[in-house]
């Protein structure tokens, strides 16, 4: 059963405004419903950074390809240049950066994918 925010009172199903007070009831327009069923999920790129981040995995799945090819590319570079010392380095940068990105996705301060549309859960 759903109520008004404006009077509290119960609302009859399917109504488009509250029979009480007359305020019309928000409805979620189909749009938004779509791109929520095809959004990419947070969770599912949180565990892909966690996971893969090193190689921009997450990145590449949310659209973000430059910072994808980018942390592809340091980690790389950081295996190639591993047996000297800075290889590790920026294997590590890449990682933290990366799991810095996963800490992002699960609380949700990264909203949308590389093409600008809300990510699911
Ligand atoms: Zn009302």
């Amino acid at each position: 059963m759903k109520y008004c925010s404006n009077c509290g009172k119960e609302l009859k199903e399917g109504a488009d405004v509250c029979l009480n007070c007359g305020k019309a009831i928000k409805k979620i327009p189909s749009t938004t419903a779509n791109n929520t069923k095809n959004a990419k999920s947070k969770v599912t790129a949180g565990i892909l950074a966690i996971f893969f981040g090193a190689y921009g995995v997450h990145n590449f799945y949310l659209g973000y390809t430059g910072k994808a090819v980018a942390q592809l590319i340091l980690t790389i570079i950081g295996f190639i240049t591993f047996i000297l010392i800075i290889g590790i380095f920026l294997v590590l940068a890449s990682s933290i950066w990366a799991f810095v990105e996963a800490i992002l996705l699960f609380t949700g301060s990264i909203k949308v994918d590389g093409y600008g549309n809300n990510l699911g859960d």
